[in-house]
């Protein structure tokens, strides 16, 4: 299903609703000389009932439903391809946007737990050097509509309520955060796809004023942050992003996330050979996460083909033990379907 996005008319341009938040659907009520419940009613299709087809819209009359048709877009993307681990437990969808590009979600099943791993952008320039998405550089912000719709795709495709979402695909979501921000707002409305705050987590590699802006206007979500490293020389070699924001401030705002009430911060830890593997790593970590209301996510490499390797199992069973020393839970996270590279750092979509 392709988007149609030409005029109809000679003045006439489309408008895209998907993405809209209750507040904004019910201006473009409103303005269609609608009442403004129309617009609750729009929302309520869109994102509770996850129908994108007006004609569906039942409850709407059938003249808004024929100017929803004619004027408006409700579709933000489409799936192109996807593809299915040998468990069957992990879908990898590989979607067209409607404003331009593609991008990966993961979609996977572990007992009750269905997680959706969405992209924020397309490509990313923030330039890690063991990421696979980081060689695309950046080509563009996602849309609201265009991250809600990668939820709705894949929730319609699997036939199974989304019981997670992670903003840990393609992308550094806290540099397109005004977006992101609004799906979280979507996924967690009570009209809409009703996830817990709790279940809602926005991982980032560190950009600190954002972070910062994200405690000060007291979002509920979870904080996820890629540390990869237990020092600055270490961390920059591999996160140009730390030569702006260095450990010490990085910390400094994941304490002001971390120190509010119910509010445990996640540490993302791609494991290195011989780069951020040894027991020193570990000890540094544990002292420098000291007191600090946390857990870390161990991330054995994935691989893409670059200049880096997995540490063999007694290293990270090594580096691991020494982590455990630390007064927070650790988690090895071996990721689902890195043998068909939908693992963690693995997502690139080729150019259409
Ligand atoms: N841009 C955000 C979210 C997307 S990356 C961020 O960096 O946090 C999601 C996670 O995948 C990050 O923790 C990142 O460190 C990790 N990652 C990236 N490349 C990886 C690779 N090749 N193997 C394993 N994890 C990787
Ligand atoms: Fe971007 Fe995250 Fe990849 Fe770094 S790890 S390049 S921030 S997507």
């Amino acid at each position: 299903m392709t988007v149609v996005t030409e005029p109809t008319g000679p003045t006439a341009t489309r408008i895209q609703l998907k993405g809209l938040n209750m507040a904004e659907l019910e201006s473009w009520s409103l303005k269609q000389g609608e009442p403004a419940y129309r617009g609750r009613q729009i929302f309520e299709w869109l994102y509770g009932q996850g129908v994108s087809d007006p004609a569906k819209m039942d409850n709407l009359p059938r003249a808004l439903r024929k100017r929803l048709a004619g004027e408006a877009d409700l579709t933000a993307a489409s799936i192109l391809t996807r593809t299915v681990s040998p468990s069957g437990a992990t879908v990898k969808y590989l979607l067209e946007l409607a404003g331009g590009g593609r991008v990966e979600t993961v979609s996977m099943v572990q007992g009750r737990r269905h997680t959706l791993c969405v992209s924020s952008q397309v490509g990313c320039n923030v330039g890690c050097d063991f990421c696979a998405t980081a060689r695309m550089g950046l080509l563009r912000n996602l849309t609201a509509g265009e991250i809600v719709d990668q939820y709705l795709l894949a929730q319609a495709d699997r036939r199974l309520a989304v019981t997670n979402v992670v903003f840990m695909g393609m992308g550094e979501p806290l540099l397109n955060y005004r977006q992101v921000l609004q799906a979280a707002d979507i996924f967690h409305h009570p009209k809409a796809m009703q996830l817990g705050a709790g279940r809602i987590t926005i991982s980032t590699a560190g950009v600190v004023p954002k972070i910062e802006q994200f405690v000060a206007e007291e979002r509920p979500y979870r904080l996820a942050i890629s540390l990869n490293a237990s020092t600055d020389a270490s961390r920059e070699q591999i996160m140009p992003i730390n030569a702006t924001w260095p450990l010490a401030a990085l910390l400094k705002a994941a304490r002001a996330y971390a120190n509010r009430p119910r509010r445990t911060i996640t540490f993302e830890y791609v494991l290195l050979a011989g780069l951020n593997d040894t027991p020193d790593d570990a000890a540094r970590l544990v002292a420098m996460l000291k007191g600090l209301a946390c857990k870390v996510n161990v991330i054995p490499y994935n691989d893409i083909g670059g200049i880096y390797r997995r540490p063999k199992r007694p290293a990270i069973d090594r580096f691991v033990a020494a982590l455990r020393k630390g007064d927070f839970p650790v988690l090895v996270r071996w990721s689902h379907g890195s043998d068909m590279a939908a693992g963690c750092g693995q997502l690139v979509a080729e150019a259409a």
